[in-house]
C-alpha cells in the first residue's frame, strides 16, 4: 500500500508549493487593492416569512484582483484575517456600505436594515466602537440601520469584555446577530448572556433539512429555543420552495437565500426592491 509513498509525498509538496505561492500572491494583491479601495459590495435580501416583505439585506464583499481574477471572500477573508489586513479592509467595507445607504436614501429607500459581517479580529480592537462610529458620522448614517453579524467563534470566548462591548453597541442602536449558528462551538447556554436580536441558522442545516430528519429536528429546536429567548431567527442558504414551506411550519421569522435572490450589486438591488413591491 505504501508503494507510491514517495510519489504521494512529491505531489504533496508540489501542492504545498502551489498553495503557498498563491497565498503570497493573494496577500500582495490584497495590499494593492486596499490602497485603491478596489472592492465592491453586493447585497442579499432578507424576506419576512409571514409578510413577505424585504426587511433588510446582508452586505457581502466582492473583489476582482488584476492578476488572479475573481477571488471569493471565502478565500480572501481568511487571508486578510491571518495577515491583519482585515482591519483596514473592514473599514473600507463599512465606508462602502455607508455610501450605498446614502445612494439608496436619495432614491427614497430608507427602511432597509443592512447587516455587515464583523470579523473577530476587528471586533476585538480596543477602539472598534469609536472607529466605526467615526465612519458612520462621516457619512451621516445612523447605527439604527445597521446589524452586526458576529460568528459563534467570535462570541465563544464569553468574557465580560465581549458582553460589555455588545451592550454598548446595542445601546447605541445597532442590531446584533449571531452568524453561522450551529456550525461549531454551539454551546446553547451562552446565548442568553448576549444581547442578541437575531440568530442565523447556517445554510448547511437548511440544505440537509429536507432529506435528514435529524437536521430538521435540530432546526426546529433552534427556532423554539431562540424564540424562548426573544431572539428572531433567520434561515440562510434557502434554495427551494420545500425549504420555505418547512421553515414556515416551524415558525421561522426570516429567510435569506438563492430562492429569493442571490447577492446583488447596489443598483440591481434598487430594481429588485421596486419589482418586489409591485409583485
Ligand atoms: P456568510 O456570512 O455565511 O455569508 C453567506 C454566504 O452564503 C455568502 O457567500 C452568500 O453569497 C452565500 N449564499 C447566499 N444564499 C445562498 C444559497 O441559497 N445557497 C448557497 N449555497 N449559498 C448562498 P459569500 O458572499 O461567498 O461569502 C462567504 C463568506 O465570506 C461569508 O459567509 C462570510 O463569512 C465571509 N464574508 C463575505 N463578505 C464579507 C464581509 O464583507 N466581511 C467579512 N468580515 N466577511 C465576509
Ligand atoms: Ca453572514
Ligand atoms: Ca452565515
Ligand atoms: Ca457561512
Amino acid at each position: 500500500a505504501k508503494q507510491n509513498g514517495r510519489n504521494n509525498y512529491a505531489f504533496y509538496f508540489d501542492d504545498l508549493k502551489k498553495d503557498s505561492a498563491r497565498l503570497l500572491l493573494l496577500e500582495s494583491e490584497l495590499r494593492k487593492a486596499l490602497q485603491n479601495k478596489d472592492f465592491t459590495m453586493h447585497y442579499q435580501p432578507k424576506v419576512s416569512i409571514h409578510t413577505e416583505q424585504i426587511i433588510g439585506v446582508e452586505a457581502l464583499v466582492r473583489w476582482t484582483s488584476d492578476r488572479l481574477g475573481i477571488v471569493s471572500p471565502g478565500e480572501f477573508i481568511p487571508v486578510a484575517e491571518d495577515s491583519g489586513l482585515i482591519i483596514p479592509l473592514s473599514e473600507i467595507i463599512i465606508e462602502k456600505v455607508c455610501q450605498d445607504i446614502n445612494s439608496w436614501r436619495n432614491k427614497g429607500i430608507d427602511q432597509l436594515l443592512v447587516s455587515v459581517n464583523i470579523a473577530g479580529l476587528h471586533f476585538q480592537q480596543e477602539d472598534f466602537i469609536e472607529r466605526i462610529s467615526n465612519i458612520l458620522k462621516k457619512y451621516n448614517c445612523s447605527p439604527e440601520v445597521f446589524e452586526m453579524e458576529l460568528t459563534e467563534r467570535t462570541l465563544m470566548k464569553d468574557s465580560s469584555e465581549i458582553v460589555n462591548k455588545l451592550v454598548r453597541l446595542k445601546n447605541m442602536g445597532f442590531k446584533i446577530s449571531i452568524d453561522d449558528f450551529g456550525t461549531g462551538y454551539s454551546s446553547l447556554s451562552y446565548l442568553n448572556r448576549f444581547p442578541l436580536n437575531y440568530l442565523k441558522i447556517d445554510g448547511s442545516f437548511i440544505q440537509q433539512m429536507t432529506s435528514l430528519q435529524e437536521k430538521q429536528a435540530v432546526v426546529d429546536c433552534i427556532i423554539m429555543m431562540a424564540h424562548r429567548l426573544h431572539i428572531k431567527v433567520v434561515a440562510e442558504g434557502v434554495e427551494s420552495k420545500e425549504q420555505v414551506e418547512l421553515l414556515k411550519s416551524m415558525d421561522c421569522d426570516f429567510i435569506q437565500g438563492y430562492y429569493f435572490s442571490k447577492p446583488l450589486p447596489s443598483e440591481e438591488l434598487v430594481y429588485f426592491l421596486e419589482l418586489w413591491e409591485i409583485h
